[in-house]
């Protein structure tokens, strides 16, 4: 072995025998837009933040209303972290209200969004390895407002890397066994088109690219068609929509709503979806499970 690559391999070393602990006094109140990115942000950086999200679990940030609450919380940050992609429509006059004069990071940054039409999609966590993008941008953020804490974040932030990596690994195998033909699916608003594009799914939706928008007769009726001739059997809830929609819709079509997928924020803390990647992994899991080729009955 040459000598500066032991000498690399040392200081890996030793960086990871390192404690990992934060070097300040207070931690750096982040405050972000919605839960997916405030548990991004924990796990990026541990002990030296405190944060908060303004949109919290189960909520939907395409509807979301500020309060003067809201605003107090933003003029109290070191530091606001949004998703970016047109997702917080309220955020300007948020910043405005609050008086707020500090850093904002868009996590979604160097990420080539999917287009609806001109819109882009802003739902592109919904792809791990756009996460591996999210958690580098919280990192250098973090770094920017933290410099001495630069080895703590850049520590963990290659744990989380690693963790989403394996993950994606694992969810590629999850849909290998599945012929393509099969890949389709159904939920309440199009939050998938990244998770679609990323493990070969195509998503069927009844609402737009926001929860916010009206689902039209005639795209329910295609729906509901689509169901009866395709023999689409996977049809999902989201956890930040009303379910009775798609309730309908698989109904209608004979079929069974398969559960609930988490698409814009994650479940309550102690639930089964209150990581990002737990949320990930049993979207991709329930997803799998419904189109899977059954066994013959017995
Ligand atoms: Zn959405």
């Amino acid at each position: 072995m040459n000598p500066s690559r032991r000498q690399s391999l040392l200081s890996l070393l030793t960086l990871a025998a390192l404690p990992a602990s934060a070097q300040q006094a207070r931690p750096l109140r982040v405050v972000a837009s919605f839960s997916i990115l405030a548990d991004m942000l924990r796990n990026v950086g541990g002990d030296a933040v405190d944060v908060t999200a303004l949109v919290g679990p189960d909520a939907d940030a395409h509807v979301f209303e500020p309060s003067p609450a809201d605003a107090r919380r933003l003029a109290d940050a070191d530091l606001v972290v949004v998703n970016g992609l047109g997702f917080e429509g309220w955020l300007d006059r948020l910043i405005r209200a609050s008086g707020y004069r500090g850093p904002v990071t868009i996590a979604s940054a160097g990420i080539e969004p999917r287009k609806f039409g001109k819109e882009p999609d802003p739902h592109a966590w919904q792809d791990l390895t756009h996460a591996r993008r999210y958690a580098l941008n919280l990192r250098d953020a973090l770094i920017k407002a933290s410099p001495a804490n630069t080895s703590y974040f850049e520590q963990r932030a290659a744990q989380y890397v690693a963790q989403l990596a394996a993950l994606d690994h694992d969810v590629r195998n999850r849909f290998a066994a599945i012929p393509m033909e099969q890949r389709r699916v159904i939920t309440s608003h199009d939050a998938f088109g990244y998770f679609g594009a990323a493990y070969g799914i195509k998503f069927l939706s009844a609402q737009g690219l926001s929860s916010h928008s009206e689902a039209s007769a005639s795209g329910v009726a295609r729906l509901v068609e689509q169901i009866r001739r395709e023999g689409v059997r996977a049809v999902f809830a989201e956890n930040i929509t009303d379910p009775r929609l798609v309730e309908r819709i698989a109904r209608e079509g004979g079929a069974v709503v398969g559960g609930r997928l988490y698409s814009d924020a994650l479940s309550k803390p102690g639930t089964q979806a209150d990581t990002y990647l737990k949320l990930f992994a049993h979207n991709a899991g329930a997803i799998a499970a419904s189109l899977a080729p059954r066994r013959s009955s017995r």
